[in-house]
């Protein structure tokens, strides 16, 4: 399992390193080519299993959680128990961990409709 608390305190360069994607974006902060990569993705790479926390300044409508179904394929977004806070989570095969958070968080960056503006709080990939 591979996983980073992002907020607090500055990742380690080495953290830097092990999450940043080949587009050279923090998985934290999503990229769009990392997501729309993950939606034909080579069978051949390895599946993960991801969950992606993240705080938004004001609370999502149902709609648009209820939304997510629609758009966001294998992709879950629940509310835990803590207001404000989300958890966007799902599989998705990828090269990396860092390249296969990118991607589910690029998922936020490619719906905006959903949420305008969020912080990724902690992020994890397990290799399933
Ligand atoms: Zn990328």
């Amino acid at each position: 399992m591979e996983s980073a608390i992002l907020t607090g305190r500055p990742l380690s360069p080495a953290d830097v390193l092990r999450w940043t994607c080949p587009h050279d974006r923090l998985a934290g902060r999503g990229c769009v080519t990392c997501y729309q990569a993950s939606a034909d993705a080579d069978p051949a790479l390895p599946l993960w299993d991801v969950a992606v926390w993240f705080t938004i300044p004001g609370p999502i409508p149902i709609r648009a959680l209820q939304d997510v179904h629609r758009h966001g394929r294998r992709f879950t977004l629940d509310q835990p128990s803590t207001p404000l806070i989300y958890l966007l989570s799902g599989q998705t095969r990828a090269g990396s961990g860092a390249e296969a958070v990118a991607g589910v968080a690029g998922f936020l960056l490619q719906n905006r409709h959903i949420v305008q503006e969020f912080t990724v709080t902690e992020i994890r990939a397990i290799h399933s």
